[in-house]
């Protein structure tokens, strides 16, 4: 197996002041990457900014050797992101990798929950990856190299209670990762998701201690540094935490086929355990692979070839 290096590489990591995406930041200035450390220095629940995170990163990435720069854009804003992507390709020259790690919190059941804060986590988890990919965009297919990393959740994949803006916010970065990837395929430029469970703030209070130490951001990190290297998967949901690595995959059922009479929403429901049987089970590569099975499906019911 060949050793991952990001020698010659750039790398931005939003939110990499603290948690996570600091041990994403060290572990990719570790193997030679050049990063742009990027933190607003805001609270869990993303008010207030300014602290020095972001700097106390570059300075420990500088204590070992490596090279970095401090930026204190707010991911949220389109302004700063394209900013901060012109200020990357100006200092190191060009940029091969995103990770977008920058998070806020903002719990409350949906009853209790205000549009205000539901747009607030919106916009920094699913509009930050967006300014920051698009502002990218280019710049990677024209170099044709690129490797993007959305950081999504277990609450936008399965559901959590009182995380409806979060799980929205994490579940749409699905759809936005599903299209880049393919997009991206002729250009090398490979997008996949991380699903990270760690002891950071954000989940302080939520793990029992005697948990913590297990979840550590640095067993998540070389499944971030797999997801951005030369021989990166593209399209995929990497699970990550305690040093457990899985992914997640959303199949479709065979399912079944219903014409004339049938065509009811009757037989569906009598019909229900069917279209849920897991045998024989599929991954769709794209859209019109759906679109493309259920004419077949339907043609053949109907006996045509
Ligand atoms: P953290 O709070 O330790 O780190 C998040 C960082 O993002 C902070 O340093 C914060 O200042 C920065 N940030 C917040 N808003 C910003 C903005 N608008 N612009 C730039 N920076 C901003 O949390 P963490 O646990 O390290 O989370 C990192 C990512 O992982 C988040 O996207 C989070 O949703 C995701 N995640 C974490 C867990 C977990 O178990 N910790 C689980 C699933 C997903």
């Amino acid at each position: 197996m060949s050793e991952v290096s990001f020698d010659g590489r750039v790398a931005i990591v939003t939110g990499a002041g603290a948690g996570l995406g600091r041990s994403h930041a060290l572990g990719l200035a570790a193997r030679g990457a050049k990063v742009m450390v990027n933190d607003l220095g805001a609270a869990t629940d993303g008010s207030g900014s300014g602290s020095d995170a972001a700097r106390a990163v570059v300075e420990e990435i500088r204590a070992g050797g490596g090279k970095a720069i401090a930026n204190g854009a707010n991911v949220a804003d389109a302004t700063q992101v394209q900013a901060m992507v012109d200020e990357a390709i100006a200092e190191f020259g060009h940029v091969d990798i995103l990770v977008n790690n920058a998070g806020i919190l903002r719990d409350k059941t949906f009853a209790k929950m205000s549009l205000g804060d539901f747009r607030m986590v919106m916009d920094v988890h699913l509009m930050g990856s967006v300014y920051t990919a698009h502002a990218l965009w280019r710049h990677m297919c024209e170099r044709e190299y690129g490797r993007i990393v959305f950081t999504t959740s277990a609450s936008g994949l399965y559901g959590n209670f009182g995380q409806s803006n979060y799980g929205a916010a994490k579940s749409a970065m699905l759809g936005l990762m599903n299209v880049l990837s393919i997009e991206g395929a002729k250009y090398n430029v490979r997008a996949n998701m991380l699903a990270p469970t760690a002891a950071t703030r954000m989940t302080e209070g939520l793990i029992p201690d005697e948990l913590l130490a297990l979840l550590q951001p640095e067993t998540i990190t070389p499944g971030l540094l797999a997801l951005v290297s030369e021989e990166a998967p593209t399209k995929m949901i990497l699970g990550a935490g305690a040093g457990c690595f899985t992914e997640t995959k959303v199949y479709e059922t065979q399912g079944i086929t219903l014409q004339d009479a049938d065509l009811s929403p009757e037989t569906v429901l009598a019909r229900m355990a069917e279209i849920r049987a897991p045998e024989n089970q599929q991954v769709m590569g794209n859209a019109f692979d759906q679109t493309n099975k259920y004419v077949r499906n339907a043609a053949a019911a109907r006996g045509v070839t």
